[in-house]
């Protein structure tokens, strides 16, 4: 580190996308000077590509039961709601809601199933059954929808909730080159600048999704510290109608779930998740466009899909590893050493990683961190929508 321009902070996170930023804000209320670097840009890895839900679990209670995953998430919604109204632990006026309530919708041979489940004394208050005249009307094909219900879950326009979070930090987020070394008292990064900085800190945190997986080979961890889980999702130009919803059917999963995004040039997108983007893993682009023509066909033929245009995204779930390559219960936060190496699993979980994140940190030094004012931050990544090849 003899050439490295010197930079001292408390902490150092590396990347930003939901779980820096969210950290980086976190431990700047709490008195700690943190410097969070970027390689790419900001979001560039899952957090722009994801649909923005703030579950609070009851997707994953499909199966009839609330599982361990829907008791870590039921309090987001609120905490979450807490910081957009700027009453919570981080200010979030500035972020958009794209959708107050998600939605879910049974087709009609399960509608009588779900309606006793959902009318149980443990979901009250957090689903509510909408009568036929509310329903949206890309769901108003009563031979096919038997019942719509609104969850007590949002959905945010991710790219104004990062904007908000990076925007007051701008001096604090820095980019660098790809290519970083962990040393025994801190980081050495190349910034954008050229120069060569090294970052002492007391702490060091990988929030890099996928990149984490560089971090743990650097601290030569065994590669099954992480895993992936690959989705390939569905993107509908031209939407016939805004929606927010899930459809359920006889599995635990959502046979898809679609949010609406509205595109810079002001048009209407959907993006598609759910089993579509599972078993699509395993189809290129063409065999997944069929798949979701019929599968459209088979939940809500009454849809006008005819001035549509499609496209596939294929991006990786980042996690901690599971024994089984299920999705963690939580957060995970695993120490090695001086660092620690964190993926939030949702994005909904950014406030809990961060929570765990303080919890193991030493005391704020009270120092300043002098960071130099000509390295310079990285820009935003854009949404899957923005940048499309549409069929
Ligand atoms: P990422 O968003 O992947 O960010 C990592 C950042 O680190 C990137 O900016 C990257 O460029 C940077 N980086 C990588 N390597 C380095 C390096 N060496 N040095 C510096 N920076 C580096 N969750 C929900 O709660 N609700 C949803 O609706 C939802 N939908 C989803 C839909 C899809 C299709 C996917 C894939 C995920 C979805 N998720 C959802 C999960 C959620 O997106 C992720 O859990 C969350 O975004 C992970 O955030 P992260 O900050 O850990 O990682």
């Amino acid at each position: 580190m003899a050439d490295a321009v010197p930079v001292r902070v408390d902490v150092a996170i590396l990347g930003g996308g939901i779980a820096g930023l969210w950290l980086l804000a976190r431990l700047e209320k709490a008195g700690y000077s943190a410097l969070l670097l970027e390689s790419r840009s900001l979001g560039a890895g899952q957090t722009l590509a994801s649909q923005g839900i703030i579950h609070g679990g009851l997707k994953y209670a499909l199966d009839l039961k609330l599982g361990q995953d829907s008791q870590a998430l039921a309090d987001m919604p609120q905490r979450w709601r807490a910081c957009l109204n700027g009453g919570g632990e981080i200010d979030l006026r500035a972020a958009k809601i794209a959708a107050e309530r998600h939605l879910f919708w049974a087709r009609r041979t399960l509608a009588s199933r779900i309606g006793s489940f959902f009318g149980s004394k443990l979901l009250h208050g957090r689903v509510d059954a909408l009568p036929a005249g509310q329903w949206p009307d890309a769901l108003r094909d009563p031979d096919r929808v038997g019942a719509v219900y609104a969850l007590d879950e949002m959905v945010l326009d991710v790219p104004s909730l990062l904007r908000t979070l990076a925007q007051p930090r701008w001096q604090r987020i820095k980019k660098i080159a790809p290519d970083f070394r962990i040393a025994e008292d801190g980081l050495t990064v190349q910034g954008d600048d050229g120069r060569v900085y090294g970052i002492q800190a007391q702490a060091m945190i990988a929030t890099a999704g996928a990149g984490n997986e560089t971090v743990l080979a650097q601290l030569k961890q065994p590669p099954a510290s992480a895993q992936r889980r690959p989705l390939h999702m569905l993107l509908v130009e031209h939407a016939p109608a805004p929606l927010w919803a899930h459809c359920f059917d006889a599995g635990d999963k959502p046979r898809v779930t679609i949010t609406t995004h509205r595109r810079q040039d002001g048009v209407l997108v959907w993006y598609v998740g759910g089993l579509i983007a599972e078993n699509g893993v395993r189809q290129g682009e063409a065999e997944l466009i069929a798949a979701a023509r019929q599968e459209f066909a088979t939940l809500l033929p009454k849809l006008d899909l005819s001035r549509c245009r499609f496209a596939g995204h294929r991006v990786d779930r980042a996690e901690g590893a599971t024994e089984d390559g299920r999705k963690p219960e939580g957060p995970v936060l695993k120490r090695i050493g001086h660092l620690r190496v964190a993926w939030p699993t949702k994005l909904a979980l950014a406030p809990q990683l961060a929570d765990m994140a303080l919890a193991d940190l030493p005391p704020p030094s009270g120092r300043a961190a002098a960071v130099p004012a000509e390295w310079a931050a990285p820009g935003f990544a854009l949404p899957p929508w923005e940048s499309a090849s549409w069929k």
